[in-house]
């Protein structure tokens, strides 16, 4: 066993499964978050566990990796998950013919798939579009990503690992070209100190390449930072997650999330992911387009938006497509080879969907690094979700340095309400100053 002591900078569906999976394997591991459950993309996202259909045709690999956590994820994970379904579906006008390349590219990628009648699909969906043509049935699912990464850091704590939300990275502690710890900032007490590490997994996706650059003056990584919006219609049409059968293209999904429907995505590049505004001409055709696939959206409208932003890698070549057109893959990378500065890695990339595959990943190649022998077993551990008893959620509260009032919401909330712009978990962080004391 080893006795380095890891920091993982950036507390979201990546970060939080990488520290989960280190300290399942007995490792010394901080979480630092500059802010708190799910304040980054992984609270902004549109509420899908993949079944990699979405995916299957141009980008293989993430189709595949996708499939194959959607069944991990609803083994470990089942009260983060509903099994809603997926349908995609052609609508008469649409290229019929992308439906075979559609098909064929699944089953390549393992994603069981399987067409259904038309007239059978709008008997048990009634509000889909009486155009549609072709319709194939997915596993796709949906997923509360508050309640995932709450648990990932409750199974994580029970493991030993260390969890500091509200602490922000302002600095690295570097000497000889070796990064030795961080300098933090306790965003609630205004206190900085510098901790000692022996290596540091930068995990803070779309801030990744900000980071490295403001602090290491690391400049090798490219990344794309694709915003996307989604509006919100307080109204749930289908069991189904409804995605139009094309290449993945703006407004072409429809999301049931508990009582509320998510209409997504659009797709436009950013350049910090802290301060950017959204097109609101955005909400009309998301709502245009949304209402091809089911019809009953324009009586009801939108009832508000929000928007994320994709921590994407840029292709090493322009492929024309745009940001839709780069991979959903994730990469590692390890600054010691690309730049000359060693103790610190990178991951950048994949999906909400591919977190705990990517903790896995980057954990064996830290475990390699370290000589530690242990397999990762985050595929079997069933992930902690508490007891709901008033006592439990003080206890729990202060465990997570969050308020109550947050931990109500993400634990009893059963609407996608937690999501976005509506809520803001910062702000209630700063209100649970006295947890910080
Ligand atoms: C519009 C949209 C729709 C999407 N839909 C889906 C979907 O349906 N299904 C799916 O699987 N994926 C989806 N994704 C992708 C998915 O949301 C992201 O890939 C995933 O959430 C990224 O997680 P992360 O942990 O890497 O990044 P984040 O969740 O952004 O976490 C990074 C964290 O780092 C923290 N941080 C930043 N700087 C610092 C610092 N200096 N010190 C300390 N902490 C810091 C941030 O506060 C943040 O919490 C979507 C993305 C977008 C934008």
């Amino acid at each position: 066993m080893s006795d380095a002591k890891i920091a993982v900078i950036g507390g979201g569906s990546t970060g939080s499964a990488i520290v989960h999976d280190l300290a399942s394997r007995g490792l010394d591991v901080t979480l630092i978050e500059r802010g708190t459950i799910g304040s980054g993309t992984s609270g902004r996202f549109h509420g899908l566990l993949h079944s990699g259909a979405r995916y299957a045709v141009n980008d293989p690999k993430a189709a595949e990796e996708s499939i194959l956590d959607n069944e991990v994820i609803s083994k470990i994970a089942p009260h983060c998950v509903e099994d809603t379904g997926g349908v995609f579906m052609a609508l008469k006008g649409d290229d019929q013919s992308f439906a075979d390349k559609f098909e064929s590219a699944c089953k390549h990628a393992g994603i069981p798939i399987e067409q259904i009648p038309t007239e059978k699909l709008l008997q048990e969906e009634p509000f889909i579009s009486k155009d549609v043509s072709i319709a194939f049935s997915v596993p796709d699912k949906t997923i509360n990503s508050f309640r995932f990464i709450t648990s990932l850091l409750l199974t994580a704590k029970s493991e030993g690992a260390k969890i500091r939300l509200g602490n922000e990275v302002i600095g690295f502690d570097v000497e000889d070209k070796a990064v030795k710890g961080v300098k933090v900032k306790n965003n609630i007490s205004g206190e900085i100190e510098t901790l000692k590490f022996d290596l540091v997994i930068n995990a803070s996706g779309a801030w990744a390449s900000k980071i490295l650059s403001d602090y290491l003056n690391i400049n090798s990584i490219k990344m794309v930072l694709s915003a996307g919006t989604m509006v919100v219609v307080n109204r749930r049409f289908a069991k189904r997650v409804v995605n139009r059968l094309r290449l993945p293209s703006d407004g072409d999904i429809v999301v049931p999330y508990f009582t509320e429907s998510i209409i997504g995505t659009t797709s436009f590049i950013v350049d910090n992911p802290d301060n950017f505004e959204v097109d609101e001409d955005d909400f009309k055709f998301l709502l245009a387009e949304g209402a091809k696939l089911i019809p009953a959206i324009k009586e009801y409208g939108m009832s508000r938006y929000f928007a994320g932003v994709r921590p994407l890698i840029a292709a090493d070549e322009d492929t024309g497509g745009g940001s839709r057109s780069i991979s959903r893959d994730f990469k590692i990378f390890d600054h010691g080879v690309t730049d000359g500065v060693s103790g610190i890695l990178t991951i950048v990339g994949g999906k909400l969907s591919t977190a705990r595959l990517m903790g896995k990943q980057i954990s064996d190649f830290i475990c390699d690094k370290l000589g530690v022998k242990t397999q990762s077993n985050t595929d079997k551990i069933k992930l902690l979700w508490p007891d709901l008893s008033a006592d439990n959620l003080k206890n729990l509260s202060k465990s997570l340095l969050v308020s109550e009032s947050l931990l109500k919401d993400i634990l009893f909330e059963t609407e996608s309400k937690t999501y976005g712009d509506i809520y803001s978990p910062v702000k209630d962080l700063l209100l649970s100053k006295e947890l910080f004391s």
